[in-house]
């Protein structure tokens, strides 16, 4: 008996393939050299043919060179923490492209000298808020904060509802946060009910600032009193509410959750936000509101640690120009039937059932939005993980909430079931 071993190619031999050697060109070598040597493990294993090796190694290939993954979201939550939260519109992925070269990001082209930064894209979120005389955009909305609490309240007091003491998520939470600055926090009310005695009777010289902040992923509910943001505005004090999700204008589907617009028009002096759940942009935080309080935030120097880079720029700035993102179309889109019933016609053995689509990633909590969902046995939901999707376990069966799932998608969506079948 001949041993096969002798016959697997050498390493440099299946580089030298001209599909590897472009490959190279994409992935670099090393990633490339990687599934090169895989396949050999296999082939000295005798788990393939040494012939096979080459075919092997380009099967093995990565994606690109980033181990992420493209996931379809199918869980009807329509910002998925765990997913990422918005996905980008076109328009915003296609100026991040643009922007990962060469730009003009801090460059005037007209005169040849140093322009403001980002300046498209604060022109962008001042058009969409206009009552805000100042706006500045930092990593995210944790950085808002901390850097609000670094301007306003170094040593100084942060008043604060103890009914707003939230955690955000993964063991976060905002008044550790704030603490975190060297300011101290001035807790008022309890966890159902403030006033505004409450918070008149906490105000001294040493208070920074007054800080609201929505409780966007947890509902008190009973007997419970909050206090509005226009009853806070006559205090003398800076006024600060943290919006949360990022909603600019008031959605009639979310009453309940507060819009960067009416809290600056209910007397707020600054607002914070994020850019990633419901505006549907990149991951950034929005500060909008008082021209020189925004400029005194953007004069500070940990302002510097903060900013964002010029990919998250381009993709705001094409957020708020180009059309609706994903997030806002699966907001103010119902399901239609006729798309459930072509998607569900492809795949034997699949039901429509009526779902239920919820906003998540700690927003508008008991917002339910009616949704129309593909249902499939249970046990697909892990074979479709595997196919990059992923859907939700419900009542023994696994769904597929076609809400979160832009319609552009569907094609791709049916070959992953098929594949799983
Ligand atoms: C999500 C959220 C945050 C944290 O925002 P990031 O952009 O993730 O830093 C802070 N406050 C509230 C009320 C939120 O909903």
């Amino acid at each position: 008996m001949t041993d096969r071993r002798r016959d697997i190619p050498g390493t440099d031999t299946v580089l030298a393939d001209p599909r590897l050697a472009k490959a190279i060109d994409l992935l670099g070598k090393p990633l490339v050299k990687k599934s090169v040597l895989a396949a050999q493990t296999k082939a000295r294993s005798g788990e393939i043919e040494p012939e096979h090796v080459i075919d092997e190694a380009i099967t093995g290939l990565p994606w690109g060179a980033t181990s992420l993954q493209p996931v379809i979201n199918a869980t009807g939550v329509l910002v998925h923490t765990n997913l990422g939260r918005a996905p980008l519109s076109q328009t915003a992925r296609d100026a991040l492209v643009l922007a990962a070269g060469t730009t003009d990001v801090e460059f005037d082209l007209r005169t040849g000298q140093r322009a403001k930064r980002g300046r498209g894209a604060l022109q962008a979120l001042h058009e969409a808020v206009p009552n805000a005389g100042g706006v500045h955009v930092v990593n995210n909305n944790a950085a808002a904060l901390l850097l609000t609490a670094m301007v306003l309240a170094p040593g100084k007091e942060i008043v604060i509802s103890r009914g707003e003491l939230v955690e955000i998520g993964d063991g976060f939470r905002i008044p550790e946060l704030l603490a975190s600055t060297g300011a101290r926090l001035r807790e008022v009310g309890t966890t159902n009910r403030t006033s505004p005695r409450d918070y008149q009777d906490a105000v001294t010289e040493q208070t920074g600032f007054v800080l609201k902040v929505h409780p966007s992923n947890f509902k008190i509910a009973g007997f419970t009193a909050d206090v509005p943001v226009s009853s806070l505005a006559g205090l003398g004090i800076p006024l600060v509410v943290d919006i949360g999700s990022g909603l600019l204008r008031p959605h009639p589907l979310l009453p309940d959750e507060p819009d960067a617009t009416s809290v600056l028009r209910a007397g707020a002096n600054l607002v914070t936000a994020s850019g990633d759940k419901l505006m549907g942009g990149p991951q950034a935080g929005l500060l909008l509101g008082d021209v020189d309080l925004v400029e005194k935030l953007r004069r500070h120097p940990a302002a510097r640690a903060l900013r964002v880079d010029k990919l998250t720029l381009a993709a705001l700035e094409a957020t708020l120009h180009g059309p609706p993102p994903p997030v806002v179309s699966a907001l103010d889109t119902e399901v239609d039937l006729g798309r459930a019933q072509a998607i569900q016609r492809r795949l034997p053995g699949s039901q429509i059932v009526q779902s239920t689509a919820v906003i998540g990633g700690g927003g508008a909590p008991g917002v339910e939005l009616p949704s129309l969902a593909i249902s499939l046995p249970e046990h697909l939901s892990v074979k479709l993980r595997q196919h990059r999707v992923v859907g939700r376990v419900e009542r023994g069966r696994c769904l597929l909430d076609l809400r979160t799932v832009p319609p552009e998608d569907d094609e791709k969506l049916i070959a992953a079931v098929l594949a799983c079948m």
